[in-house]
């Protein structure tokens, strides 16, 4: 186990000290302050320094916990927030949107960085249907208001272990033959909820909860919000665990070139990474979050983005459709160019189509993207200059975009993944936090929610 060496010290001084500032308008007296000292030498390791992991740790260090340790597999931080620097600007692979600017909790963080927001409007899109270029906005119009019937309709026919597909089908029989709908569904619900349609669950596919205001996007990066997080926070990178044992009263955590000790284990580990079994835990964990494992479902979802000498598009809109007969097939492209100084479009795929696509190479994604805007707008288009394509089904630190309900899942399932296994091994990510699932803030507050469960655990 780490000694208290004199870096720590300093840390432990300077947060408990900012802690019992924090702390001064509340009457908890001394007894609070004793124990504050008493935990804070005690070891904790968190697994992964995503958001989760990362706000878990800033939280406990609030909290009076100091000897914390996060051990992340991959050479960076940030997990699925990625932001590319080029040419002094950044470009998200990952998470790009706040959703919900008001009252969220990124929201604070980027405004206290000074950060610029970007508001996008859904509204600002326009449509192209494969095969047949542009297509007139009235026209669109109609097709908007049949698919919004279709999915009220559908919305009010939830029958466990019937997927969202079956249950859109029963109500159109012809919707998903339909280039159109078929593009709508992809480009909204199953970007939403990470998953594809034959896999949603029709009775909880709308079941979380959201923070007000529009959404907005950080044109200089979401990892502007990592890197703040992260000061000061003791991070090992290359560390890939592959076991967590209890021994004792404690555990040992082995990665691929150190064995740690800890007292408490905190695994913020995506879900796609618990499904794939990469990680023993010793005993096993419980036969119930073992199910819940696997009944939460996690999705697919990519991005390509393409950059060209010149724009050929309409650059003042935000958005386009692209109606297309195959689900999933960058049904939605975003111009890029309306917050980034780069003529670039990124497109995005989802769903099973994702999953398929993330097998294929950088090149091969570039060009399917480049055919198809070239159907869309001429062969006379310029070739791009850059290309930049994300694998998050198969990059093995994520295996897969972010969790969502697939039919037979249970609320209680999503409950499950975020209870602690006693004593002392504790679970923060997305997937464990239902209401925010698949979210940034989501994946923040689950890290805080942990933080507060080792404080008010006996321990
Ligand atoms: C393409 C895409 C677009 C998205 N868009 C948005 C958006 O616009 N807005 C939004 O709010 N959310 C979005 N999300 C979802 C959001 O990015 C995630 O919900 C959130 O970042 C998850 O944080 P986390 O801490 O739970 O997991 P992660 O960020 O995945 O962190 C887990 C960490 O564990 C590490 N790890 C994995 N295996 C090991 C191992 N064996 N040993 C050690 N470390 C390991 C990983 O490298 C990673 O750093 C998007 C996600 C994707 C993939």
């Amino acid at each position: 186990m780490k000694e208290f060496n004199r870096k720590n010290f300093l840390k432990f001084s300077m947060y408990s000290l900012s802690f019992l500032m924090s702390c001064s308008t509340e009457s908890s007296g001394n007894k609070k302050y004793e124990r504050l000292f008493i935990n804070s030498s005690k070891k904790i390791i968190i697994l992964g320094a995503g958001i989760s992991g990362i706000a878990c740790a800033r939280a406990l260090i609030e909290r009076g916990y100091l000897n914390i340790t996060i051990l992340e597999a991959r050479n960076r931080v940030g997990g699925r927030i990625n932001s590319l620097s080029y040419k002094g600007s950044a470009l998200d692979l990952g998470a790009a949107w706040i959703h919900g600017y008001k009252n969220n909790p990124i929201t604070s963080i980027a405004k206290k960085l000074n950060l610029g927001l970007f508001p996008t409007d859904d509204n600002s899109v326009m449509a192209l249907q494969e095969g047949i270029g542009a297509l007139p906005e009235d026209l669109v119009d109609g097709y908007e208001s049949a698919y919004e019937n279709i999915l009220e309709l559908a919305q009010n026919i939830r029958v466990p272990n019937k997927s969202r597909k079956e249950v859109i089908q029963s109500v159109n029989e012809g919707f998903f033959d339909n280039p159109v709908f078929l593009s709508m569904y992809s480009a909204s619900e199953e970007f939403d909820v990470g998953g594809d349609g034959s896999e949603i669950s029709s009775v909880y596919f709308d079941s979380s909860g959201s923070f007000s205001g529009g959404d907005v996007v950080l044109p200089q990066g979401y990892s502007s919000i990592i890197e703040y997080l992260k000061n000061e926070l003791d991070i090992k990178l290359n560390q890939v665990v592959s076991s967590v044992n209890r021994v004792g009263n404690g555990f040992n955590v082995i990665t691929n070139n150190s064995t740690y000790l800890a007292d408490v284990v905190i695994c913020a580990l995506p879900l796609g990474v618990l499904k794939s079994g990469k990680i023993s835990f010793t005993p096993d964990i419980s036969q119930k979050k073992r199910n819940a494992i696997q009944k939460i479902g996690f999705g697919a979802v990519n991005k390509i983005i393409l950059e060209y000498p010149t724009s050929f598009w309409d650059e003042s809109k935000q958005y386009i459709n692209y109606f297309s007969s195959t689900k999933g097939n960058f049904s939605y492209l975003i111009n890029l160019k309306t917050y980034l100084p780069f003529n670039m479009i990124c497109g995005i795929t989802t769903g099973n189509f994702s999953a398929e696509m993330d097998l294929n190479s950088d090149i091969d994604n570039k060009n399917a993207l480049h055919k198809i805007l070239k159907s869309m707008y001429g062969n006379s288009i310029p070739d791009p200059i850059n290309y930049f394509v994300t694998h998050w089904n198969s990059d093995p630190y994520s295996l897969g975009a972010y969790s969502f309900h697939k039919v037979g899942s249970e609320p209680s399932d999503y409950e499950e993944l975020s209870r602690v296994e006693p004593p002392n091994l504790y679970f923060c990510g997305e997937h464990t936090n239902e209401a925010y699932r698949g979210t940034v803030h989501g994946a923040y507050l689950s890290g805080v929610r942990v933080a507060d469960e080792v404080k008010n655990s006996v321990f």
